[in-house]
């Protein structure tokens, strides 16, 4: 960060960049966006214009000749993300990836590898570690309210828009609701209990809403070295319930409902020697806006950002476990 401002390019006109992220950046007063980067230039145009962006850009390249764009967003479809990093690391410029970081972990470490080598930052949009609520589940299980963690049960249902049901439910592009949903959980749990994952079970869901072949929910268990069982259920095929969360330990429970968004607080109760408690939880606060501090902070050598590259690899290491257990029929060890 040379400036007094960090400036962002956005690689990728899509809808999380459209709906967060550039109001994300724009929260941080020392963050400002520069420019933005499609495949397709009239896209980039048009996000440009409805953004109030200065500088729209047809191709990656394009937008990382640009010397103000010190550090990108990148937000292209799943099977994009690597391509985008290595070129932004070959420009020297800062990476902030979407999830999953990568479709195998082969290029998450490479990708890893090269930021490393150009000495650029590297940091996955984790977004959930940075909620108010999974904030106090982890500070109740580090303060140990409910002792020793032995299961941790996550219901993650997404309902998508109807111009959301594109790449997402086909396999081409990095789509299922494994690499979408699943990659979530997996760094939520990393972030709650800090327990390294070591093997997954997984049942694959075909409840109608993707396309041939590609899973639109799984029921997951993941066991952790020395730590609880966890269990996931993701889908695209529920509409109607709230998401959940449950962490079951040797004194205690906690109790999560409407936990898996960005919008919203949820509630939290905790359960112990009988008694039922609400736990009052802080007002909201924009997890998106977070993730960009920290980064930027983490840029001027201020702290680490909210979800590390690292951490983004093992996520995707237990969500690739977990499909690969759906797809063969058996556990598979986590790598
Ligand atoms: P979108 O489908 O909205 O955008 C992805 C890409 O699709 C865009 O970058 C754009 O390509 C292309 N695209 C968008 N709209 C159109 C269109 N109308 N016609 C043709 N192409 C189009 O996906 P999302 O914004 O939902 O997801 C983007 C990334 O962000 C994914 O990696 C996803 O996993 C992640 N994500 C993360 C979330 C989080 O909370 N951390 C939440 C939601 C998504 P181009 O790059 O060429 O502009």
């Amino acid at each position: 960060m040379t400036g007094r401002r960090l400036g962002w390019g956005l690689i990728g006109a899509s809808t999380i960049a459209s709906d967060y992220m550039v109001a994300a950046i724009r929260a941080d007063s020392s963050s400002y966006v520069v420019g933005v980067a499609s495949a397709s230039e009239p896209r980039a145009r048009a996000f440009a214009q409805e953004h109030d962006i200065g500088r729209w850009h047809g191709s990656v390249e394009s937008l990382l000749d640009d010397d103000e764009v010190e550090a990108v967003y990148v937000s292209t479809r799943n099977d994009r993300h690597r391509e985008a990093t290595l070129a932004a690391a070959r420009a020297g410029k800062a990476v902030l990836c979407e999830k999953p970081i990568a479709l195998s972990l082969a290029d998450a470490r490479e990708m890893v590898a090269a930021c490393e080598a150009a000495g650029v930052l590297l940091a996955v949009n984790h977004h959930f570690r940075n909620t108010v609520l999974h904030r106090r589940v982890r500070g109740c299980i580090q303060a140990g309210l409910v002792g020793q963690p032995l299961a941790i049960r996550i219901f993650h249902p997404v309902v998508l828009p109807d111009h959301l049901r594109t790449w997402r439910l086909a396999d081409r592009a990095g789509g299922g609701a494994i690499l979408d949903l699943t990659v979530h959980d997996a760094d939520l749990v990393l972030f709650l209990t800090g327990a390294e994952p070591e093997q997954a079970l997984a049942v694959a869901l075909h409840q109608g809403t993707s396309h041939e072949g590609v899973e639109d929910g799984v029921v997951a268990v993941v066991r952790t070295a020395d730590g609880p069982v966890v269990v996931l259920h993701d889908t695209f095929s529920v509409l109607y319930a709230p998401s959940a969360i449950e962490v079951h330990g040797s004194t205690g429970s906690l109790l999560g409902q409407d936990v898996m968004n960005e919008d919203r607080t949820g509630q939290l109760w905790l359960m112990r020697r009988g008694a039922k408690e609400e736990l009052t939880l802080d007002p909201w606060e924009n997890p998106y806006e977070l993730a960009v501090t920290r980064f930027r902070e983490a840029l001027t050598g201020n702290g680490a950002p909210a979800a590390t590259a690292e951490e983004g690899v093992r996520a995707l290491a237990v969500a690739l476990a977990v499909r690969a257990s759906a797809r063969e029929g058996r556990e598979v060890a986590i790598q």
